[in-house]
Formats: C-alpha cells, sequence, structure tokens
C-alpha cells in the first residue's frame, strides 16, 4: 500500500511537467482509500493496515475491524455520506493495532464492541505496555467459541478456532450473504506475522485453516487482512488453502533445515519457501524464524 502512493506520487512528480494542469488536481484529490461494495449492502474498506468489511442494515451498520484512527474517520465519514444509518455494532477480528487502533473513533457512535475474549486480553497488555490506555476503546462484548445475532435481514456470527496468528482470531461470517472476514488469519501471498508474544502458534495455525476451510463452503467469499502487491484481499476458498499449504511449506523447510544441522541465522538466510514461490517480497525472515522458535524446542 505504502509502495503503491510512493510509486503514484513518484509518476505525478515525473509527469508533472507534462500533464495538464486539471489532470495532476485531479490527481491530486484522489481519495487514499478505496470502497469496494460486494453486495448491495456489503463492503469493503481498504486504505492502510487491515481491510474492514462493513454491514449496512435497518438495524444499523456493522464494522469489523477499525485500522487506525485517521482511516477510520474516513470509512465513517463516507459510510455516513453513502446511508445515514446508526453504527450498530463494531468487532474486531483480533487485537492488533493496524485493526484495532481506530476503534477510539467509534467512542461515542456504537454501544457495542465485540471481539474473541484473548482479543480483548492481548489489547489491554498491549496497551498497558505502551502506555496508551487512553487511546483504546475496548471490546466490551466478549466471546469464547460462538457468537450468533440477527442484524436486519443478516445472520451474523463469529467463531474461534483456536491459536493461529494470535490466540485471539475470530472469523465473521455474513451467512445469508456468505462473506467470512478471516482477519489476518490468511495473509493473500504475503509473508505473515507470526505473533508469538500474544500466543501464536504457526502449527496450530494450519489447524485453524483446515477447521475453517471445512466449516464454511465453496462459494463462501473470504476478505482476508493483508495482501501483496497486486493480490486482492479477497478470494474464494482457494485463497484460503494456499494459505495453508504456505504455512505447512515453511514449517517442513525448516523443519528440516534444523534436522540437516544449519543454524538460526542460516535458516533465516532463505530468499524463497520451497513450494510456494508466489510468497515474495519484504518480511519472509518472520515466519521463517517463528517456525524455527516452534521447532526448534519441540
Ligand atoms: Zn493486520
Ligand atoms: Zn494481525
Amino acid at each position: 500500500m505504502h509502495r503503491r502512493i510512493f510509486l503514484q506520487n513518484s509518476l505525478l512528480s515525473l509527469g508533472a511537467l507534462s500533464i495538464g494542469k486539471q489532470k495532476i488536481l485531479k490527481v491530486m484529490s484522489t481519495d487514499p482509500w478505496k470502497i469496494r461494495m460486494l453486495t448491495d449492502s456489503i463492503g469493503i474498506f481498504t486504505e492502510k493496515g487491515g481491510t474492514i468489511a462493513f454491514h449496512y442494515s435497518k438495524d444499523g451498520i456493522t464494522v469489523v475491524d477499525a485500522q487506525f484512527p485517521d482511516s477510520a474517520q474516513h470509512l465513517i465519514d463516507e459510510l455516513k455520506k453513502r446511508k445515514d444509518q446508526p453504527f450498530r455494532l463494531l468487532i474486531n477480528t483480533h487485537h492488533h493495532g493496524d485493526h484495532t487502533a481506530g476503534n477510539i473513533d467509534f467512542k461515542d457512535l456504537v454501544k457495542r464492541v465485540l471481539a474473541h475474549e484473548n482479543s480483548l486480553a492481548n489489547q489491554k497488555k498491549v496497551a498497558e505496555n505502551n502506555h496508551s490506555e487512553d487511546k483504546q476503546l475496548y471490546p466490551n462484548f466478549t466471546f469464547s467459541k460462538e457468537w450468533n445475532e440477527d442484524i436486519g435481514h443478516e445472520k451474523i456470527s463469529l467463531t474461534y478456532f483456536g491459536a493461529a496468528h494470535t490466540n485471539g482470531d475470530s472469523i465473521t461470517h455474513f451467512q445469508k450473504a456468505n462473506i467470512a472476514h478471516v482477519g489476518d488469519l490468511v495473509f493473500n501471498r504475503r509473508h505473515p506475522f507470526v505473533d508469538h508474544s500474544a500466543g501464536a502458534s504457526m502449527q496450530n495455525w494450519v489447524k485453524v485453516l483446515e477447521s475453517a476451510i471445512k466449516k464454511y463452503d465453496n462459494k463462501t467469499v473470504f476478505i482476508c487482512g493483508h495482501s501483496a502487491n497486486n493480490y486482492d484481499v479477497k478470494g474464494g476458498k482457494d485463497m484460503l488453502v494456499a494459505f495453508q499449504k504456505y504455512l505447512e511449506n515453511v514449517l517442513k523447510f525448516v523443519g528440516d533445515e534444523i534436522k540437516s544441522g544449519k543454524s538460526k541465522d542460516e535458516i533465516l538466510k532463505a530468499t524463497e519457501i520451497p513450494g510456494s514461490p508466489e510468497w515474495r517480497g519484504d518480511g519472509i525472515e518472520r515466519p521463517l524464524a517463528a517456525a524455527y522458535e516452534e521447532l526448534s524446542v519441540s
């Protein structure tokens, strides 16, 4: 995302001399965010941080994740502009700041903030460590396994499958539309962050994805938190299957390297995960180090 904005800006300055004044103004006034409607009532918002999903209904708007305070404000303004409905519910897929820092913007707008119980505990712990408690809006409703509610014509369910990216990730399923927001349980063709400080488990992540692959059907549309440049944050079940395979490939690669006597430093030098060449770009050392941490103790 940052790279794309940088490229746009660079192209703008390079082309500035040759492009007419009107065109430059048009490019410069383009909003930094994007809204995409997936149905009449469900859409996604991307600016920076984790993808946000929203659902309009006669009972009010449900929002899944909140990015950062500045981008959350862009979302709130835009949703209000499009339809004058009150906010009914804010859901956090998990506690990371790129999904919850914008919660604070909903402080006077929404009565309920919902997340898995571990997500709340993690958010509190991180905020206390960073002395940023005053910048948080914590979930005031939590669940442990499953949560369901009818909102408007939609049936919304949250399911917790176990430790994975953190120990508090849940999947929000808009059952009638058959759209599921999986948060950071899927990184589409992008190397993931594995947050061991918040109870993550790469090995269990594979099982969590197996459960999700079984639970949702072949028509379910999935929304994920992050994707690599030129890859979508939205996809079918194949997006989950490919990421599950990637995690298995990382674990197998690192396991084999440990068995052959390689040191951690040597393992972290790898530039590609065998079997998952589509995962390119920055951050490969993160999953390698996480796999090493898990496998070198077992
Ligand atoms: Zn994220
Ligand atoms: Zn995350």
